[in-house]
């Protein structure tokens, strides 16, 4: 048995364990593979277990056993532990957050802002788990006491993306325990390490053995007989649409719970009367933050065409300007994509796009000088139709379309024809545009002159058409995937 994550050393590099029952340890095959810096290949991260088949029975069957006694043990513990996992997650912000950047690529105000986002979430389920339970009703007999009760159920899949490490796994993991669920949790292979510091936070904290079991490893070898394991009650998973459709297919088959979080094709809107410079800051925040890899990205920048010469020109230079390089760095703007697959495939897409004729606005789109890493240049593409490839496709990557319009409501009929729906955004003055906006948008998260991206906790998370699959996270919605509802009529005996 060993008590810490890091389970033997490769030379300079650590080689992480799985978390199975209370216990780090290898993967049963003994394998493991090797987690790379994005922005610099050579630098070495850690080796992480590679978890297979027979780990992952082990972690669903800790899981299973450990789930009577954690669904019974009061809600006031429950929060007792998450929040004392925030709070070690907090003494510890600054040191993953950099760990975060170095892994996933992201800048070092992010790879911190998430960090915090993750403690800030852990408090607030420490809180949503002191919340009522249920509710009490009227009933036919005014003696009877009819009540329901939300009751956990059972143990849980957690299956997240790289693209928000920490995040995702804390807004999907800590109201799952907080709820009394039990889990087993298959993060992203690219970013394995976030998901070991989350655990290891929740497992200092204190909860008991078999609550919470970590598998690192591949989609194939871990995700695949997970979702397929009888004893997996609900799955919550967040990623691609491909990966989630099939996935909801061979989960729901069996009987399972399943809430998916997958893509997204977001628009900005920008009208005439909007102020341009907050308008292009927020486009720009919205669009190339994370360096374009977040699911609320801003894709399409949807303007009136009697600004929209002027918002691309000043989009196009404060694009260009954006410094792009090794994240790790203070001065850093736009770092790396995740993979060399994932470079590969956006600066196909760039190229493809020049080459269908689509006009590009920044100066030298795919091309990079900045080393070994996954780079690619930001790229803004001018007069682009609504029904192009590069209007209608997730890149995931910094790439942003204008799609000039004639007024609102052309603008609300492009944006709303894409198969995604998940986040939205319109920039005006106008009080009764916005409402008009608000009204009509097919989107789960729709912002009035703020970014497409952001979500606060202690509110629903969700799409609409393909981004979702119709059941939100977060906030209060948590507890309506994470539970189930009893009915109580309690009668009093029959008086004697
Ligand atoms: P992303 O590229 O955003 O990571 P994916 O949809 O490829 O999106 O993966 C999201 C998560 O789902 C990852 O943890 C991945 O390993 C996992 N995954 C991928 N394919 C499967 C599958 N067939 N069954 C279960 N999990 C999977």
């Amino acid at each position: 048995m060993v008590n810490s994550a890091v389970i033997d050393q490769h030379g300079a590099a650590p080689v992480f364990g799985l978390y199975i029952n209370g216990e780090w340890r290898a993967a049963a095959s003994g394998k493991s593979y090797e987690n790379r810096n994005p922005a610099r290949p050579d630098d070495l991260i850690g080796s992480f277990a590679s978890g297979g088949t027979e780990d992952v029975d082990a972690a669903v069957s800790a899981a299973a056993e450990a789930f009577t006694a954690w669904s019974m043990s009061s809600p006031i513990t429950r929060a007792n532990i998450l929040y004392k996992a925030s709070e070690i997650l907090a003494s510890r912000v600054n040191e993953i957050g950099r760990e975060l950047t170095r892994e996933e690529g992201k800048t070092l105000k992010e790879g911190i802002g998430e960090t915090s986002r993750a403690v800030q979430i852990l408090r607030y389920y420490a809180g949503e788990a002191q919340q009522p339970t249920g509710e009490h009703y009227p009933s036919a007999n005014p003696a009877t006491l009819l009540y329901t009760v939300r009751e956990p159920l059972g143990p849980c899949a957690i299956i997240t993306p790289w693209n928000f490490p920490i995040a995702i796994p804390a807004w999907k993991i800590a109201p799952a325990l907080a709820f009394g669920n039990t889990v087993v949790f298959k993060p992203a292979t690219l970013t394995p390490l976030c998901a070991v510091r989350l655990t290891e936070a929740l497992a200092e904290a204190g909860l008991p053995e078999g609550v919470l079991n970590l598998v690192t490893g591949s989609a194939g070898e871990v995700g695949d007989p997970l979702v397929n394991d009888e004893r997996i009650i609900a799955i919550s998973f967040t990623g691609s649409n491909e990966v989630g459709r099939q996935l909801k297919m061979s989960a729901t088959a069996r009987g399972a719970k399943v809430q998916l979080e997958m893509g997204g094709k977001n628009p900005a809107i920008v009208l005439a009367d909007a102020d341009l410079e907050h308008a292009v800051t927020n486009v720009i925040n919205g669009a190339m933050m994370s360096t374009g890899q977040k699911c609320t990205a801003t894709s399409r920048a949807i303007v009136d065409h009697r600004v929209a010469d002027e918002l691309s020109e000043r989009l196009a230079q404060r694009i260009g300007a954006l410094r792009v390089g090794d994240p790790q760095e203070e001065a850093t703007q736009m770092g790396p994509l995740i993979s060399a697959e994932a470079a590969k495939r956006v600066a196909g897409e760039i190229d493809r796009a020049k080459r269908e004729g689509l006009t590009l606005l920044t100066k030298d789109g795919a091309s990079t000088d900045l080393g070994d890493g996954y780079f690619v240049r930001p790229a803004l593409f001018g007069g682009v139709a609504p029904d192009s490839r590069l209007a209608q496709e997730e890149l995931f990557g910094p790439v942003l379309g204008v799609i000039p319009v004639d007024g609102l409501d052309e603008a609300i009929e492009v944006a709303n024809n894409v198969r995604f729906g998940l986040s939205a955004s319109l920039f005006t003055r106008d009080i009764g545009r916005a409402l008009t906006f608000v009204r009509k948008i097919q989107a789960g998260v729709v912002h009035v002159n703020s970014e497409t991206a952001g979500a606060e906790p202690q509110v629903p998370f969700g799409g609409y058409k393909g981004s979702s699959s119709y059941s939100r996270e977060q906030g209060k919605a948590a507890r309506e995937f994470f539970t189930q509802v009893k009915t109580v009529y309690l009668d009093p005996p029959p008086s004697a």
